[in-house]
């Protein structure tokens, strides 16, 4: 019903396989569905709830496993008119990620990432994280019972996420180096020790986030929006989602694609080069720096599938300033209700810059994915914020203060 198939040389392998890339060229591999051995209507579909396992039989997980679930997945689709009159633009809608279980999207990769490991017989996971991966990893950890290890870059953690991860009884090792060196150190850990690797270059999780993709159009009732804006860092996110949609395309569920709109940070923007350049590898960013500390990125391991997906959708990739991402968070946040992290902000930044530079039409319907709760970073707000006004406890002065704040 599905297998592994490598996106550079083509070759294929069995599920129970357990690589992360190709062993032949080293490519990056994805899941192949038989899509003509799919048999459900949409109705079908349980229309009492949402969530990553509503899509069950597009989920490549055997009929017996013991799925792994918080019921993560069935997310809000915030219709946002105040910012769309701001903005001027036809349609505009978030997609609230931060109101999954640990408060990001990664939980819908996690459910069916850790289903896998104990499919495939693991006994330790671990991932190297910017944060919000090691949160979401050490809960379903947590519940399948499985230990956790966690590399993270030393001191550049939001301290909800580091939380989070400590929390759930994931054991924390602070790397002294960047996101891209835990990665590799990980990657080599993994396999020289036996343990189950949970980052994105794991195509079963990308699965579970393809979900991502089948709940914005299912929450549309099956209209296909004209482009989904996506924040890029390791590029499963924004691969996941088109993977999910062309998936739904070609078995019929949907009449056309959206195209896949990614931002990056300025200061950590490999991706929006090499789309540029006409490259369909990144030259990578050597010291990746922005507040968006989840986007923090300079060597993006599924860049390929990203640039592809941002290529065959139509559409584009753009890099913001940390600036323009503070005041996107913070508009979000004043307009329309909706706490999120930097790095999810930087989809409304990123929309902003688009519309204004003419490079997204004022007629279209767009939705923004909001990857990342608030909380996960209160640091950055107060931080980039005013400070609380101090009174004394009297009443006389608080009458004066509250005049003057009025
Ligand atoms: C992981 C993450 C991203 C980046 O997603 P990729 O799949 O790495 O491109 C963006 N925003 C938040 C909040 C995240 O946790
Ligand atoms: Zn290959």
């Amino acid at each position: 019903m599905f297998h592994l198939q490598c996106i550079k040389c083509n070759a294929t392998y069995p599920p129970e396989e357990r690589i992360y890339t190709c062993p032949r060229c080293g490519g990056l591999l994805e899941v192949v569905l038989e899509l003509d051995k799919i048999h459900v209507t949409k109705e079908e579909m349980d229309p009492r709830w949402m969530g990553v396992w509503k899509y069950r039989e597009f989920m490549p997980v055997s009929e017996k496993a013991r799925i792994i679930t918080l019921t993560e997945g069935g997310t809000p689709l915030h219709r946002v008119d105040n910012l769309r009159e701001e903005f001027g633009v036809k349609e505009l809608y978030v997609k609230n990620e931060g109101a999954n279980p640990s408060g990001s999207f990664k939980d819908r990769g996690m459910t069916v990432g850790v289903t896998k490991a104990l499919e495939l017989g693991a006994r330790a996971v671990a991932c190297a994280s910017t944060g919000n991966t090691s949160a979401s990893l050490a809960s379903f950890a947590a519940v399948a019972r499985l230990s956790c290890i966690v590399l993270l870059p030393t001191g550049k953690t939001a301290m909800g996420k580091l939380a989070q991860a400590i929390l759930h009884g994931a054991r924390v090792i602070a790397i002294e180096g960047n996101f891209d060196e835990a990665l590799e150190l990980v990657r080599r850990v993994c396999d020289e020790m036996n343990i189950y690797l949970l980052n994105s270059i794991n195509p079963w999780r990308l699965e579970g986030q393809k979900s991502l993709g089948f709940e914005i159009v299912d929450q549309l009732e099956w209209e296909v929006p004209d482009r989904i804006i996506v924040p890029v860092g390791n590029c499963g996110n924004s691969s996941a989602i088109w993977k999910g949609l062309k998936e739904f395309y070609e078995y019929g569920f949907i009449d056309r694609l959206p195209r896949i709109t990614g931002i990056q940070a300025e200061g950590a923007a490999p991706v929006v080069h090499a789309y540029r350049e006409g490259l369909d590898e990144v030259v990578p960013v050597e010291n990746p720096e922005t507040v968006a500390t989840a986007i923090r990125i300079g060597a993006p391991v599924s860049a390929p599938k990203t640039l592809r997906a941002v290529r065959e959708s139509g559409g584009l990739m753009e890099a913001v300033s940390d600036e323009e991402i503070l005041h996107a968070q913070k508009m979000l946040a004043r307009r329309e209700g909706i706490g999120v992290e930097p790095a999810s902000a930087s989809t409304i930044a990123g929309l902003k810059k688009l519309l204004e530079s003419g490079e997204i039409d004022s007629d279209e319907r767009i939705v923004c994915v909001a990857t990342g709760h608030a909380l996960k970073d209160p640091e950055i707000i107060i931080k980039s914020s005013e400070a609380p006004i101090t009174c004394p406890a009297d009443m006389e002065r608080l009458k004066k203060v509250v005049a003057q704040v009025l």
